[in-house]
């Protein structure tokens, strides 16, 4: 197989875009993609701040390597989970981290959820729901409120991560097997901050396939945590990831079609009429001043106030 842009020999054949690349073509293939979203969705321009999650991860990691790449002023964020799980999960996360940060003279924000909020996620877990099931709900919540503060009280225009088409094909199914209107209303590229205190959220790989992302970060010479965070393991996003994997060798381009489908459905007007039911709700919680639907303080604030 060739490349078909220069003849030498591919490292890479994607047949869900009928294109094979040499190495060198991939890596300037990808961050061209990247900007192409980030312009057709209008997520941010070069004097915009970025805030990058990073966990660490191939995505992540990567995602913060193409936008300095680009150009973008990206700072990064890490949050310290505080997670083990026999393989020092959260520890080897950082490092990694941290190490990337140095070596391409970029600046990262490490917020420790157990340093500051006095307990880790396992610990918050363990008290809020007695360890009965994943930590997963409480874990999210803990880093949608970190991310959302941290972007904002760091005078962040948006805040990145590095969600890539397998995340949102996997979150898309879950949504309409369940059919859930609310949720699927705000799926998408962007998620605008459209309350005050809320933070404008961007996801510039949401079109690219993991398989691609996990070659750019290889072929990159980027060092990543190859394991998933152990919680991980039994959840619904990787089942859902599974089935469209299959769907996919049997259909090549199968998960872009549906996901890129969904999004010209929703411009057309699909959704229109299902207005986001917690909007109108949002008050500033009087605890930490962060936007919430729930009743006095937000779900954060009550899980993290000890009694
Ligand atoms: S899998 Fe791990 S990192 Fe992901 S939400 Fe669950 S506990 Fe948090
Ligand atoms: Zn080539
Ligand atoms: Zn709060």
């Amino acid at each position: 197989m060739k490349c078909v842009k220069c003849g030498q020999k591919a490292a890479i054949n994607m047949r869900h875009h009928k294109l094979a690349l040499c190495k060198d073509h991939f890596l300037e293939w990808i961050p061209a993609q990247t900007q192409r979203f980030i312009e057709k969705y209008r997520m941010f321009s070069l004097q915009d701040k970025v805030l990058v999650a990073v966990s660490g991860g191939k995505d992540s990691l990567s995602l913060w390597d193409i936008l300095q790449r680009l150009g973008y002023q990206a700072d990064g964020l890490y949050i310290g989970l505080g997670i083990d799980g026999g393989i020092g999960y959260s520890n080897e996360s950082q490092r990694l981290c941290e190490e990337f940060a140095k070596s391409h003279g970029l600046r990262l924000r490490v917020v420790s959820v157990g340093a500051e909020f006095g307990e880790t996620i396992p610990e918050l877990s363990l008290r809020t729901i007695r360890g009965k099931e994943k930590p997963c709900a409480v874990c999210g919540l803990t880093k949608r409120h970190i991310m959302n503060r941290a972007a904002r009280d760091g005078g962040y225009d948006v805040l990145a991560t590095g969600h890539n088409l397998d995340d949102e094909t996997a979150t898309l199914l879950g949504n309409t097997l369940n059919w859930i209107p609310g949720y699927l209303v705000r799926q998408g590229p962007v998620l605008e901050a459209d309350k005050p205190g809320l933070v404008r959220k961007v996801k510039p790989l949401c079109r690219i396939y993991e398989r691609d992302m996990a070659a750019y970060a290889i072929l990159r010479g980027i060092e990543y945590i190859y394991e998933e965070c152990p919680h991980a393991v039994g959840s619904n996003s990787i089942f859902y990831k599974e089935l469209l994997n299959n769907l996919e060798a049997e259909r090549p381009g199968a998960k872009i079609n549906f996901y890129v489908a969904f999004l010209q459905a929703k411009e057309n007007g699909l959704f229109a009429a299902q207005a986001d039911p917690d909007l109108d709700k949002l008050h500033a919680c009087p605890s930490c001043g962060q936007p919430t639907s729930a009743p006095g303080m937000c779900a954060f604030c009550r899980m993290t106030a000890k009694a």
